[in-house]
């Protein structure tokens, strides 16, 4: 994963993606997705950016609730299926830059409250507790690393982690494997299937 941070060949959204995006009910945009930004150009709203951190959060959870199983399943596979265990290591991967692009970006106090929150899954009491601050303080700092990831997230040169479907889809991204030469073409993330021979847990 590469250090800088694509300043000057920023990535452009578009209007229908931002739309795709935005919270019907944001006070701000209106739905719409796009703000006023400085000297007349329009800018993505909150809105988007934290609909980008929560869909690449969700993906994270899944691939951590798979990532044991599937890591055994890739070793013990079938050679031949080639695909199954290509989709293990992205799994690996995407929680590996997860993680890693998140601590990168936040400053210390906010990747204290990530971790306490989004990585180990406590509350907003508990984390009150440990971080001695009070519920409208952290809410406050969950929605502005929400805002800060999700942009990060989807503007991030040259692999961005959103959208998932790219990301999962490998255009251009190689697998670091050697054994594994061709990103994974057609699965974007598998559903168990009742095909699949080996016991299955089922996604949370
Ligand atoms: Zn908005």
């Amino acid at each position: 994963m590469p250090g800088v941070r694509g300043k000057q060949k920023k990535m452009q959204w578009t209007r229908s993606e931002t739309l795709a995006l935005a919270q019907q009910s944001c006070t701000f945009c209106y739905g719409l997705g796009l703000r006023p930004g400085r000297s007349g150009a329009s800018t993505p709203c909150n809105c988007v950016f934290r609909a980008v951190f929560r869909a690449c959060y969700a993906r994270f959870r899944h691939c951590a609730s798979k990532e044991k199983y599937i890591s055994r399943v890739s070793l013990e596979a079938n050679p031949g299926r080639q695909r199954k265990s290509v989709w293990g290591l992205k799994n690996e991967e995407y929680i590996a830059d997860f993680c890693l692009v998140s601590r990168r970006t936040l400053d210390e106090y906010e990747y204290r409250i990530f971790k306490y929150h989004f990585l180990l899954g406590a509350d907003w009491k508990l984390c009150c507790r440990k971080l001695n601050i009070d519920r409208g303080t952290f809410f406050h700092e969950v929605y502005r690393i929400q805002q800060k990831l999700g942009r990060t997230f989807r503007e991030l040169e040259p692999h961005a982690l959103f959208p998932l479907d790219e990301y999962f889809n490998g255009t251009g991204k190689m697998p670091a494997d050697p054994a594994s030469p061709f990103p994974v073409e057609t699965e974007d993330a598998p559903k168990p299937k009742p095909v699949i021979k080996f016991p299955l847990k089922r996604a949370a």
